[in-house]
């Protein structure tokens, strides 16, 4: 009989303990989904390309439909003002 109680203290303390360190995670995964980028329209995100530059040659693409500055979905042969070609 003890021995269950102390088992159930000990996992009782884990579940708390692992309730308190996923808050941070949980804070971080609320804001982390657009923490830093721009909205489209913010940059002029169009979905063609501009004067033969796209997306797909842009150092902010993330293949295959991220970028690293802009949110949202990113085609590769889209464009917007913050184009940068890949070095
Ligand atoms: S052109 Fe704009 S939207 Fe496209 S990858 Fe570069 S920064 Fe991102």
């Amino acid at each position: 009989m003890s021995k269950h109680c102390e088992s159930g203290q000990v996992s009782r303390r884990t579940v708390l303990l692992g309730a308190a360190g996923a808050l941070p995670l949980v804070a971080l995964g609320v804001t982390g989904a657009h923490a830093g980028k721009l909205s489209q329209a913010s940059v002029n995100y169009q979905k063609e390309p501009h004067e033969g530059k796209h997306c797909s040659q842009c150092n902010f693409y993330i293949a295959p439909s991220s970028c690293k500055q802009v949110d949202g979905t990113i085609y590769p042969n889209g464009y917007c003002t913050l184009f940068v070609a890949k070095g």
